[in-house]
């Protein structure tokens, strides 16, 4: 099986050299991705690229980005859903074309790489191996064959693709940029002193002193150069689809993403959450890092004071990214360690952004109990994750989800709390603060934006014009 994309993207148009300011914004967005990174840059005559598997700074040192010469460049962190570790699934993915060398790289997840397999194979095409960003840039190199206009060898790319996308795409040294019609995954634009930057999160512009522009709009193509940003849409469904999931986890809590700071977000879930939700307890703690802001908000909610209870071990990488199970709960154990003077015969509530597995909270319970708590109390910033995601986060099938056919107090068993509590969808919603219906919550619901073989798609009628 083919790994699936689940990144984080930049894109940089300037009258300086850029290799080095790529580097800095994917070291910015890391958390996107830990398996790869790569760049490709422009200089008007060549397009020179690099990628490896590895950390942004086990990828790139000071001799590789100087050999990266040009004003324009687009960059990519990865991280795949099978744990393999090779170099030729890193972005950018390149192409010759008759309009020069071309690189793309993708956030996202098409939902009709099957499709196009096939497609691709009646024309006797050996394209059997492919990932779906490959057939983004081999659709694409065909498109530039047809036509000479860029912009509209991009749109007629588009309109073979289904599903979840961001893109930065290079075309010789002009840079590009797209939003799939739904909106599902973030991309936004910023103007810098000398030039534009694209980015998945907004702290990448913050980083390089950029003002930011605006996110781009679902189905919006933009062409970046260094002084202008020109504009193209696409049509578009009437609803969006943004991925509830970058609120409750994904992005950065400094990332303003689509009008909503994810740090209020997730303050608001929190609150919401204690109202949903109150229990009598000594003190919140907060699952570092990405329960914190959740925490916050409960803590000032049910007015029980937040405990810095857990210890994170910062140098340990994201426990959801080791493949097996047992190595999972060995580094769960490995990123936490619980402060005994809070915990002994104390009434802890635990709050976290979301369970998946149910390992990292099986495991924090456990520890809090041999540590001496009274009780554990557990509270969740995301309703229960009972369906695969098929549009960009690492979420495949339904018997891996600790939910899977349960219900809550089943959960609640399941990981040994005294309670378990997950914020209602209703909550989750008013907390982001986007209508439902611009919301994609496939993982919660298992009613997707757009049509999945096996599963059932909302707003069918509407989306029947687009597809
Ligand atoms: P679980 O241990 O239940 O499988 O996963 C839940 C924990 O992993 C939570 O602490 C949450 O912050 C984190 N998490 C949730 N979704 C993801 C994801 O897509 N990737 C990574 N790396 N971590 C995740
Ligand atoms: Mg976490």
């Amino acid at each position: 099986m083919k790994a699936k994309e689940c990144c984080g993207l930049v894109g940089i148009c300037s009258d300086s050299s850029v290799s080095r300011k790529l580097f800095f914004g994917l070291k910015v967005i890391q958390h996107r991705g830990q398996e790869a990174a790569g760049m490709a840059v422009a200089d008007g005559t060549k397009m020179r690229w690099h990628k490896d598997a590895g950390l942004v700074h086990e990828v790139f040192d000071k001799e590789i980005l100087d050999e990266l010469e040009g004003n324009v460049g687009i960059a990519h962190v990865r991280y795949s859903t099978t744990g393999m570790k090779t170099a030729d699934e890193a972005h950018p993915i390149m192409a010759k074309t008759t309009m020069g060398d071309i690189a793309v790289c993708h956030n996202g997840e098409l939902t009709n790489a099957e499709a196009l397999r096939d497609h691709f194979r009646k024309k006797g095409a050996g394209l059997e191996g492919l990932s779906d960003t490959e057939f983004i840039v081999r659709i694409l190199a065909g498109e530039l064959e047809a036509s000479t206009d860029p912009t509209r060898a991009i749109s007629r790319t588009l309109a073979k693709l289904r599903g979840a996308y961001s893109l930065a795409i290079l075309i010789g040294d002009r840079l590009f940029a797209v939003r799939d019609p739904h909106g599902i995954r973030p991309l936004c634009l910023g103007k810098m002193k000398d030039g534009h930057v694209i980015a998945s999160e907004t702290p990448v512009l913050d980083l390089l002193e950029a003002e930011f522009i605006k996110d781009l709009k679902p189905g919006e193509i933009v062409e970046v150069g260094a002084n202008v940003a020109k504009s193209y849409q696409i049509p578009t469904p009437r609803h969006k689809a943004h991925c509830m999931f970058e609120y409750v986890y994904f992005s950065r809590p400094d990332n303003c993403l689509d009008g909503q700071l994810v740090y209020d977000v997730r303050r608001r879930i929190g609150e919401i959450l204690a109202v949903e939700s109150p229990t009598e307890a000594d003190s919140v703690f907060p699952v570092p890092d990405s329960g914190r802001a959740h925490a916050a908000g409960y803590a000032d909610g049910s007015v029980i004071p937040m405990a810095e209870g857990l210890i994170k071990n910062r140098f340990v990488e994201r426990t959801f990214i080791l493949p097996e199970q047992r190595d999972r709960e060995l580094s769960v154990l490995l990123k936490l360690n619980p402060v005994k003077s809070l915990v002994e015969d104390k009434r802890i509530v635990v709050v976290d952004d979301s369970i998946i597995r149910g390992t990292t909270m099986r495991k924090i319970v456990q520890i809090l109990k041999k540590a001496g708590a009274k009780e554990v109390h557990v509270r969740i910033g995301c309703p229960p994750v009972r369906h695969p995601c098929y549009l960009g986060i690492d979420m495949k099938t339904r018997e891996q989800f600790v939910a899977n056919e349960k219900d809550e107090k089943q959960i609640a068993k399941e990981i040994g709390a005294d309670s378990l509590v997950h914020i209602s969808l209703e909550g989750l919603v008013e907390a982001i603060g986007h209508p439902m219906e611009d919301l994609c919550c496939g993982c919660l619901i298992g009613e997707y934006p757009v049509p999945i073989e096996g599963e059932r798609v909302r707003h069918q009628e509407t989306l029947k014009k687009f597809y």
